[in-house]
């Protein structure tokens, strides 16, 4: 059967205090009843034989009785409970409780007995009486007979303190049910309380609200945890679905312009206001193109970040390829009096060449593109330990602070105006990044507007799978 947290806390709290209420008290009945009755039966010995030595003492030297000191301690033995009778050697009763207030005795058993029933309803215990003969100089003086409730009985002090003990675990065990249901109810609204906030927060994150965010504070970490968790996914959500509406937006936005373009143009054309020349119609081819281009890259961004993406891995050296790209690029970089300076050492890496080729080129264009006439290039390439690194630097014109994390999102350019005229369509940077993660690789850049730009791709020599 479900139940709330709230109510499982609470019930297990009260279940422990009941439990340990319990075992307190029957260990304390136990243990401590059986410790006094032991002290009881000890005490009744120690009186017992007072009563002896004190009986003996009331035979004087002249050899006889003295009965006004039996009588005293017979008395005084009948306060805790004791009939006395003291015989001389003959056997003739010298003095006898029973004879002295037999009402009293008879009404002091009784009364014993009864405290004895209070105290356990089963108990077994009966009058008993013990004699012993008074040797005085190894001579027979007389008997001491003791009676008293057997094999103990507790006095109404004694069975006052069994039930204050009782009381107090007694109140000791409602002060604990208490203080357990209240520590109880505060545990469990502290753990429940964010957890309940959680879950509405999930909720109304399911349903599409990204905006929600968990404030409250827990001190217990595993609460924490969870609330960062579900507000960090509600973070990525919402980037996420920024993201998306971005993108519908972007695609719009670039399949507008050269759409516009060839409209305006082909109507123009077909109204007769612009004849149909060559150079008008590789304008409008120019457009298609870039069209093209642009679902093309689309296409290689779709495919690259599909999971079904497959790599088709080889080992080769890295910087031969780069060394071979660069010298593809070399009278581009010289029509732009760009100085590239190229320090590599031979780097064997483990991936699909094809692809990889394309991160080197995608790089080494932005380069080329975003640095001025006369500016400076260096490319490297290091074989570490466990990777192999390619740097393109330049000191073209940088990207300002702001715009370094987006600009390996698609369609995402740092300067509009000035990549458009490149011809740049803001998914170079997201093609190359898609292909170094299927490497499971690491591309990471470090830029200064105005100043320059370095990108570094970090692959490990044999990725696992
Ligand atoms: P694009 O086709 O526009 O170059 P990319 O995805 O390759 O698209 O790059 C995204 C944006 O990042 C560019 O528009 C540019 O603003 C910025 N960028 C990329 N590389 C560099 C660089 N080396 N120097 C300065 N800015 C760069």
């Amino acid at each position: 059967m479900e139940r709330s947290l709230k109510k499982k806390l609470i019930a297990s709290y009260l279940l422990v205090a009941v439990i340990s209420i319990i075992l307190i008290s029957i260990l304390a009945n136990l243990f401590l009843a059986n410790q006094f009755k032991n002290y009881v039966i000890k005490n009744q010995r120690n009186k017992n034989n007072e009563i002896f030595m004190s009986i003996n003492n009331a035979y004087t030297e002249k050899k006889q009785w003295n009965i006004d000191v039996v009588e005293n301690v017979g008395m005084d033995a009948m306060q805790y409970g004791m009939i006395v009778s003291v015989y001389d050697a003959n056997g003739k009763t010298l003095w006898d409780a029973r004879k002295y207030n037999n009402g009293i005795c008879e009404a002091m058993i009784t009364h014993m007995s009864e405290n004895m029933a209070k105290y356990n309803s089963n108990w077994k215990g009966a009058y008993v009486e013990k004699s012993s003969p008074i040797y005085v100089n190894a001579v027979k003086v007389g008997i001491v007979k003791i009676g008293y409730y057997g094999p103990f009985y507790f006095t109404d002090n004694d069975l006052a303190f069994l039930g204050t003990l009782n009381k107090i675990i007694l109140g000791v065990g409602i002060f604990s049910l208490l203080f357990a249901l209240f520590i109880g109810i505060i545990m469990a609204g502290n753990i429940s309380r964010p957890i309940q906030r959680v879950i509405k927060a999930a909720l109304l994150i399911s349903k599409g609200n990204y905006e929600d965010r968990i404030n409250d504070k827990s001190d217990i970490k595993e609460i924490t945890e969870l609330t960062s968790t579900i507000n960090s996914l509600a973070d990525s959500l919402n980037k996420q679905e920024s993201l998306r509406k971005k993108l519908t937006g972007d695609v719009a936005h670039e399949l507008r312009t050269p759409l516009t373009t060839l409209q305006t143009h082909i109507e123009a054309i077909l109204d007769g206001i612009w004849e149909p020349s060559n150079e008008r119609i590789s304008s409008c081819y120019e457009e298609i193109m870039r069209i093209n281009r642009m679902v093309g890259d689309l296409e290689k961004v779709a495919q690259y970040e599909s999971d079904n993406f497959i790599l088709d891995k080889a080992e080769f050296d890295f910087n031969e390829l780069v060394k071979n790209i660069l010298i593809n690029f070399q009278s581009e970089f010289l029509n732009k009096k760009i100085k590239v300076d190229f320090i590599g050492e031979s780097a064997i890496a483990y991936g699909d060449k094809d692809k990889l080729t394309q991160v080197v080129v995608n790089l080494l264009s932005n380069a080329l593109k975003y640095t001025n006439e006369g500016g400076n290039i260096e490319v490297k390439v290091n074989n570490n330990n466990e990777n192999v690194e390619l740097v393109v630097k330049d000191n073209g014109i940088g990207i300002s602070a702001e715009d370094v994390p987006n600009i390996f999102e698609r369609f995402y350019r740092a300067d509009k105006s000035r990549s458009r005229q490149t011809g740049g369509s803001g998914i170079g940077l997201t093609i190359t990044k898609s292909i170094v993660d299927a490497h499971k690789g690491e591309i990471l850049v470090n830029s200064r507007l105005n100043e320059g730009t370095e990108f570094k791709v970090i692959l490990k020599h044999y990725p696992k799978s």
